[in-house]
């Protein structure tokens, strides 16, 4: 869908609408389009909050989110913390042990209990809690709040790092989007990822999200690179941008809604409920070419024939069918702006395949996104594709476009999320 374009009207200043969180679940939509835009005056605005309209479903506007820090268990992690530290049994008072600092720790499974340096907790699960925040390290990042490990089945362990919505997202912000885009993108950004998390909130037992492109990419406060670097996870202007959209939300009739996002759509962004089952309608498919300097707005690659037959002969071998050597791959029309089919064939038999599966069945980085035509030959498959991610949602790239061309955080969410509300949470 379009958005109307920027008028004088309606415009507060942050200030303002930042004040005005203290009112519960404010509906940013209609009325209040420019609150986020960078052009906000002084100016106050007779109709940008109501509080007689819709309310989100959620009160808590700055819960602890669990972040699980290791989506692949370990045998053993490496934690260091620069300051004093307690390990406690979670849900206990009761401190097992405690140090002024530690340094290159190896944390691992041992017998029914959990080993840290010498000492043998002989429990299932600790919890790692500082005099002060930032400063634990758990392999090369440094993280705000504390940490719970978790002893998995066949002597592996999870580590998960707890902290505050708002200082999580000031990360996520940084480690998902580029500090270069434009502040109205990263505002977007923002709203969508706290969006997002709230979402993920179910109620399972040790975490809410993981912090990799499995839930939302999530580096913590620092943390060095291949060379030994200190990099930032998070900086001022993550944190300022984080605090203007404090608290606010998507909604869709009236609960935040899994708000998924994707690096480049590459000219259309993919129809949710045709790739997640837990899709609401705003997840709709949009034009969208606002992401087309993106270098993998189209992209090409190639795979020998050989090595593809053998990644599709493991996806088939899962659900008991046989393939051979691919002779033929072919795209199965379907709706536009839904998730694309394949039709692959080994000569003998011919599978239909979703975009998604076969991205995931080949070798990392083969196919940038579900969505592309290929050709093949008797050595190769070549591919020319459209997009980076599985293009539903947001478009990160879009937003860049989108914010360039001038429009506000709210504006650009209202493209990728038609129908849904923009919502401030009691703050
Ligand atoms: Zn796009």
């Amino acid at each position: 869908m379009d958005v109307e374009p920027a008028t004088g009207q309606n415009r507060v200043s942050r200030r303002k609408m930042i004040a005005a969180a203290a009112a519960s679940a404010i509906p940013l939509s209609a009325g209040a389009w420019h609150l986020l835009s960078k052009n906000s005056s002084g100016q106050s605005s007779s109709n940008a909050v109501s509080s007689q309209q819709s309310t989100a479903s959620i009160d808590t506007w700055n819960p602890p989110i669990r972040v699980n820090l290791t989506p692949s268990p370990l045998t053993d992690l490496t934690i260091s913390i620069d300051g004093p530290s307690r390990i406690l049994a979670p849900g206990s008072a009761k401190i097992l042990a405690q140090s002024v600092s530690i340094k290159d720790k190896v944390v691992s499974a041992e017998g029914n209990g959990i080993r840290v340096g010498d000492e043998v907790f002989p429990i299932s699960q600790i919890e790692i809690v500082t005099a002060k925040s930032p400063s634990i390290w758990i392999g090369r990042n440094q993280y705000r709040g504390y940490v719970r490990i978790f002893r998995r089945p066949g002597g592996r362990l999870i580590a998960v790092n707890i902290l505050p919505l708002e200082e999580y997202l000031a990360s996520v912000l940084n480690s998902e989007m580029p500090a270069s885009f434009p502040d109205e993108a990263r505002e977007a950004q923002t709203i969508a990822a706290r969006t997002y998390v709230l979402s993920q909130m179910k109620g399972h037992p040790q975490f809410d999200v993981y912090a990799t492109s499995r839930s939302q990419r999530y580096l913590g406060y620092q943390y060095l690179n291949d060379e030994g670097r200190r990099l930032a996870g998070e900086t001022q202007g993550s944190r300022e941008i984080t605090e203007r959209t404090a608290g606010i939300v998507c909604t869709w009739q009236g609960k935040v809604f899994t708000t998924f996002y994707t690096a480049v759509c590459g000219g259309r962004t993919t129809l949710g409920r045709s790739v997640f089952k837990d899709a609401v309608p705003a997840i709709a498919s949009v034009e969208c070419d606002w992401c087309r300097e993106a270098d993998r707005y189209r992209w090409t690659s190639s795979i020998a024939v050989e090595r593809m037959s053998r990644s599709l002969q493991e996806h088939f071998a899962i659900e008991n069918q046989e393939f051979g050597q691919l002779t033929s791959l072919q795209s199965a029309f379907g709706d536009a702006g839904s998730l694309p089919f394949y039709m692959v064939s080994d000569g003998v038999r011919t599978e239909k395949i979703a975009g998604t599966e076969l991205r995931h069945s080949l070798p990392i980085g083969t196919l940038n996104s579900p969505r592309f035509t290929a050709e093949i030959d008797a050595a190769e498959v070549r591919f020319s594709g459209a997009g980076h991610g599985h293009g539903v949602g947001f478009c990160q790239w879009g937003s860049r476009g989108l914010a360039l061309a001038g429009r506000s955080a709210l504006q650009i969410l209202q493209y990728y999320y038609p129908g849904s509300a923009t919502v401030r949470l009691r703050g």
